[in-house]
């Protein structure tokens, strides 16, 4: 094992990392290449093929933006929240853009998704383990190919851009290069920042308390504050300081969509092959066809991986999906992240959760509330109501009780700033309010405050 990692941290000993020739026949062997032969929903009109492969080729011999080393760590981690020791936190931006990749930006996400750790962290007694949509979520997948103006539909920063204009929206594969570039920034601003005060308990649990000091239901989340208040005096008390109260690691994922960009990050070591794009790569509800590319694609890899799904799923094909994506039913290896909807959820999840949990495979169950409770607001924008998120989550937690299986964890679209994207929560934001700050790229996200609130009301539900 010892051995191994050395390797693993050492790219130089990567066998055929530097070797193109060596690198190529391993790559046939591992089948990487195999996706592009296969039936591919949602594939980016490139516009020339040529220049796709010299981007490919550019991004093949970068260095990785995250190590091999630190993904078999985040599959290690994700072991335990597989075995019902841990808990699974995820979120970020619906789409991250190269405008909105500053400082400002991914410390206010970070900061939120810590707040939000340490309250479900206390809510869980369980170690909570932090992954952002982060660092790598530059495309999306689309219902229509193009957008109510007429013009090609936006697809994410990797592939054209948001600006509404004809020539805006021409994918362009150097974009996976700015891509690139975006993403190696932002890891390294995080890696740097959350190895030092940012990641303070102390500090993180003070934000909270302005948190619960300021908001409008802040009554009912007090109790929880007062709690964890007393538990860190106890713990000072004591004289427990450990590193793990002053530094986080936090991964990053993205989907796996843009599969030409995924595949140029991948590295080869020994018999495996790793998706250094991110940590943590999924596959989306519109692109998970089993004989399809995307899921050849990270079938491939030895990241942890996810898969969304949706109220059409029946339990059999997640049965194949788990054949499929972890024939070795390896704790850890598979996250299946449920988008079902509030009115659904309780309907659909049991009978899956039966059926895997009676056959006996390891699985990680994540509840993503936001994307089946998607609707048209009375003056025309796309909002989500947070009660209708609580709701699915609630319903979330009741299935897996019935059953006995782990809800494994939560999955949140959210920003760290104060934008009026959903409605509801503690601010009772309104159809009236949306106009005010509404700034996504794409799906609406929940700000901070409404983030904080929504893990308070999970701190609760896993405490009962
Ligand atoms: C997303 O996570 O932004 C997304 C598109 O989700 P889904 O594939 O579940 O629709
Ligand atoms: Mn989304």
């Amino acid at each position: 094992m010892t051995e191994q990692w050395h390797q693993l941290r050492n790219p130089g000993l990567v066998p055929g990392g530097s070797d193109p020739a060596i690198a190529a026949e391993q790559a046939t062997r591992l089948g990487l290449d195999r996706w592009r032969e296969l039936p591919r929903d949602q594939a980016p009109p490139w516009p020339n093929q040529t220049e796709v492969d010299d981007v490919s080729t550019v991004l093949s011999t970068v260095p990785p933006i995250v190590a091999p080393y630190e993904v078999d760590t985040l599959r290690a981690q994700l072991a335990d929240v597989c075995e019902g020791r841990a808990f699974l936190l995820q979120g970020g931006d619906c789409a991250e853009t190269f405008a909105d990749n500053t400082e400002a930006h991914l410390l206010a996400t970070a900061r939120t998704l810590l707040q939000m750790a340490v309250v479900l962290t206390y809510g869980a007694s369980l170690p909570v383990v932090k992954v952002g949509r982060i660092a790598g979520q530059y495309t999306k997948p689309r219902s229509a190919m193009t957008d109510a103006l007429g013009l090609p539909v936006y697809r994410g920063d990797m592939l054209n851009s948001l600006e509404a204009n004809a020539e805006a929206r021409r994918v362009d594969p150097q974009r996976m290069i700015r891509a690139y570039a975006n993403a190696a920034a932002a890891m390294n601003m995080l890696r740097a920042y959350l190895s030092a005060g940012t990641a303070d308990l102390r500090a993180v649990h003070h934000w909270n308390k302005d948190f619960v000091k300021n908001s409008p239901a802040g009554e009912r989340y007090e109790a929880i504050g007062r709690e964890i208040d007393r538990a860190l005096a106890f713990m000072a008390a004591c004289g427990v300081d450990d590193d793990a109260l002053h530094t986080v690691t936090m991964y990053a994922s993205h989907e796996a969509l843009a599969l030409e960009y995924d595949r140029a990050l991948t590295r080869i070591n020994g018999d495996r092959a790793f998706g250094l794009s991110g940590h943590f790569l999924w596959i989306g509800e519109r692109t998970r066809r089993l004989d399809g590319a995307h899921i050849d694609y990270i079938s491939r890899i030895s990241n942890p991986i996810g898969v969304k799904i949706g109220p059409t799923t029946s339990p059999d094909w997640v049965l194949e999906a788990c054949d499929k994506l972890n024939p070795d039913n390896v704790p850890g290896r598979l996250t299946l992240i449920t988008r079902m909807g509030n009115q659904k959820i309780r309907d659909v999840l049991p009978p899956i959760l039966e059926k895997v949990h009676g056959a006996g495979r390891a699985v990680i169950w994540q509840c993503d509330p936001m994307h089946g409770n998607t609707h048209e607001s009375s003056n025309g924008y796309k909002t989500r109501h947070f009660d209708r998120i609580v709701d699915e989550v609630l319903g979330f937690f009741e299935a897996h009780r019935a059953v006995g299986t782990h809800p494994g964890g939560i999955h949140i679209e959210l920003t760290g700033e104060d934008v009026t994207e959903c409605i509801g929560g503690a601010q009772a934001l309104a159809d009236e309010h949306l106009s005010q700050r509404y700034e996504t790229a794409c799906d609406p996200r929940l700000n901070t405050q409404q983030s904080l609130e929504l893990a308070f009301l999970v701190a609760e539900m896993l405490r009962h």
